[in-house]
């Protein structure tokens, strides 16, 4: 199909004939114009312009859309199979939302529940939180290595993307600009997502140091709140740990992450092995290296996160100083699009930097005008973090269905947090 790679994923959400009305709703959350058919009439999602957010799913009010991708029997029976190790990432906003799916209060932390379910059910854990931290490291370096080349003058040993630097953890984000914005592809940060960076960390150092088995018996889950996280993990670019290996002397091919489950499909699969999650012992796996993290990881899941979480790591690197409180302000006309300000002194060289920062979250209504802008050359920011979805990943296409707009959010204001 046109636009995709090999062994890539074409389609993830399908809209059902039998059970779509024909109301158009889905079409007022779509960032991409990607749903086809006149009003009335069944509905369909065209693959080439979706970006695999899954808002359609998530929003339609009578569940028509459908995420085609369901690996749980696959997962279940690899939990069997005692000479697989089979491991989950578990992303920041799975634990706010899973306990939705049980009865829970939306909204309810239940980190250590989902730990000692995972473990019931037999998996291994790698924190996605462990590699949001990893994340803000390689991003931060990478911004802080811009800032002292285009901002400060100096020379620097490397190829550097251009300013302003937008975020890459969101692969719906991705897409959109692969798509949408491909002039704009030099302006991504190089760094993987969490969850990709879990993948290839289980696979080398995790498999060698932590669980002590053969690299190629590690089958790797991510666990996300995101339908795009299945094309995510289908793309073939990202087989670092097979590299890795390969380049030691045996040539192995095999991709980072597996496959990966929803918040919902977790669920399913918990329910399916008679997981009881409300009553389940709570367990911290607190000698698992790959289990631990920063508050900065913790808070990836919500927009302005990875923000927050990668200007601290770089006012600490640049001035040596801890940042004390960061505002955002809305800015004025651009619904769901914040911006703030840091003035910082460079610790070596005693000059004064402004950084300017924006956050933007829901791709449909709001990230035009700072694309356009960076597009034009006259964006006046050094850093942009853009989530697909309102409010970020709390209210992904993989997140518990809620009538009212998803998980946690205040239900009156779910679909519109920002309003
Ligand atoms: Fe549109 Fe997202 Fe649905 Fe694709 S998954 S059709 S991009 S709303
Ligand atoms: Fe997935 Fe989060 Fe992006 Fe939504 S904002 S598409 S949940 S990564």
């Amino acid at each position: 199909m046109k636009g995709f790679q090999a062994q890539e994923l074409t389609r993830v959400i399908e809209i059902n004939s039998k059970i779509c009305k024909g109301c158009d709703s889905c079409k007022a959350f779509c960032p991409t114009d990607a749903i086809d058919g006149k009003y009335g009439a069944v509905h369909r999602v065209n693959s080439e312009k979706c970006i695999f957010c899954g808002q359609c799913l998530v929003n339609c009010p009578f569940g028509a859309p459908k995420d085609t991708i369901d690996v749980v029997d696959k997962v279940i029976e690899k939990l069997k199979n005692k000479q697989v190790t089979v491991v989950g990432t578990i992303a920041p906003a799975v634990r706010v939302a899973i306990g939705e799916e049980f009865g829970i209060e939306p909204g309810s932390l239940v980190t250590e529940k989902l730990y000692g379910a995972m473990k019931q059910a037999g998996f291994k854990i790698l924190d996605t939180n462990f590699t949001a931290d990893q994340t803000i490291m390689e991003e931060g370096t990478e911004l802080i290595a811009k800032i002292r080349h285009y901002v400060l003058g100096e020379p620097s040993a490397h190829h550097l993307g251009p300013l302003p630097q937008f975020t890459s953890c969101c692969p719906a984000w991705i897409r959109y600009v692969e798509l949408y914005y491909p002039e704009l592809i030099p302006n991504l940060s190089s760094a993987k997502s969490p969850m990709m960076m879990a993948g290839a960390l289980a696979k080398t150092y995790g498999a060698k140091e932590v669980w002590k088995v053969n690299h190629e018996d590690i089958y790797m889950v991510g666990i996300m709140p995101c339908t795009a996280k299945k094309f995510e993990a289908s793309r073939p670019e990202f087989e670092s740990a097979a590299h890795y290996w390969s380049r030691q002397g045996k040539k192995v091919s095999y991709p980072d992450v597996d496959v990966v489950l929803t918040t919902r499909d977790l669920a399913r699969l918990f329910k399916k092995l008679n997981i009881d999650f409300k009553s389940v012992p709570e367990f911290t796996d607190k000698d698992n290296p790959l289990a631990q993290y920063s508050g900065a990881g913790t808070i990836f899941g919500n927009t302005g996160g990875v923000m927050e979480a990668v200007l601290r790591t770089a006012h600490f690197v640049i001035t040596g100083k801890e940042l004390d409180v960061l505002e955002f302000k809305p800015i004025r006309g651009l619904t769901g699009v914040k911006e703030a300000s840091i003035v910082m002194k460079d610790a070596k060289t005693g000059k004064e930097i402004t950084m300017k920062v924006a956050v933007a979250h829901g791709l449909k209504n709001n990230v035009k005008p700072l694309l356009e802008e960076a597009k034009s050359g006259k964006s006046p920011y050094h850093f942009i973090e853009i989530m697909n979805c309102p409010g970020g990943c709390v209210n992904g296409g993989g997140q518990p269905i809620n009538p009212m707009g998803t998980s946690w959010l205040d239900k009156g204001k779910a679909m519109f947090p920002w309003a």
